[in-house]
């Protein structure tokens, strides 16, 4: 018989809500509210918290006031607030709202890419190093994301060898950390497994991180293939806010509190504390004025958990 998997005893989640969430609803917060919202979620102990996107305002409504809510924000010290870059006028403007961290967006189909910036994976590498080189200046952290890396809603299957030689370049670039993204909810279990092995094969020194999507349901038996293979980092919403941009009505992002949830339960900490997390969420239901995706803030905390929602030890 096989061994058991051993699982990572600690989980560190990247709270994509304010950004990736927000930026798939329908309903825009104000100012104020997305102030509230990452205020809270700093609160819950959370310590990577993506704020927002210094994109073209016409392209994306919802971020167009990112400037402004990095600087009302309440830095708690020990949190890194990243956003997102296209380009370097937007790595430029990020660098002086005092964001910490700049991610780039790629890719890993051509055709993705194209509908997605309208440039070619060539073009956006070379973007790619320019946001790098005012990342190091301002000596703040560059980061990846290799989006569609678990199929591409127009071409399927991705290569991994593909998705491998982007990381690699993204790696000479200087990238911190390499998130691989299932935008569109296409990833499975075995695919995570035959990707997160390629990943280990071609960077053993180096840590994935996961940003998956539950469009049909396959989020969190994802999430733990993943642990099983000892990755310990994923992105995630609250509420499980945002959506499917290729099919409108399917959930997006697999939900923080239910991750968090599922974590706590196999005894693996993350920092989180779960009740606050909740709170959040039901505040985030009155913002959007709609029940969110997740499922703990309908079942509630299980009682193998601590009324607290600690880990199990
Ligand atoms: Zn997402």
């Amino acid at each position: 018989m096989n061994a058991l998997p051993r699982f990572p005893n600690h989980v560190s989640i990247r709270e994509v809500g304010p950004r990736d969430g927000l930026q798939n609803e329908d309903v825009i917060l104000t100012t104020a509210q997305k102030v509230q919202l990452i205020d809270r979620l700093a609160d819950t102990g959370l310590t990577l918290i993506e704020v927002g996107a210094f994109v073209r305002p016409a392209n994306v409504p919802q971020m167009a006031d990112t400037a402004d809510v990095f600087a009302a924000i309440s830095r708690r010290p020990g949190v890194v607030y990243s956003a997102i870059v296209p380009n370097a006028i937007g790595a430029r403007r990020a660098v002086a709202a005092r964001a910490d961290a700049l991610q780039v967006f790629l890719s890993a189909s051509e055709s993705h890419n194209r509908s997605n910036v309208n440039m070619s994976i060539e073009q956006s590498l070379a973007q790619a190093a320019d946001i790098a080189a005012i990342a190091r200046e301002a000596g703040v952290c560059f980061e990846a994301v290799v989006s569609v890396a678990f199929g591409c809603p127009f071409e399927g299957d991705v290569p991994l060898d593909r998705v491998m030689d982007l990381t690699a370049r993204l790696f000479d670039l200087g990238a911190e950390q390499v998130t691989f993204g299932d935008t569109t909810g296409m990833g499975h279990p075995a695919l995570v497994r035959d990707l997160i092995l390629a990943f280990y094969e071609r960077f053993p020194q180096a840590h994935p991180r996961l940003h998956l999507h539950s469009a049909r349901g396959a989020g969190l038996a994802n999430v733990l293939m993943a642990l099983s293979l000892g990755v310990d980092r994923f992105d995630a919403s609250v509420g499980g806010i945002g959506g499917c941009p290729f099919a409108p009505g399917a959930p997006g992002n697999i939900c923080t509190e239910d991750l968090v949830h599922m974590l706590h339960e196999m005894g693996i900490s993350t920092g989180i504390r779960l009740p606050a997390l909740l709170d959040v969420a039901r505040t985030l239901e009155g913002m959007l004025g709609r029940t969110v995706p997740g499922q703990t803030i309908k079942a509630g905390i299980c009682k193998h958990l601590p009324p607290d929602g600690a880990p199990r030890r």
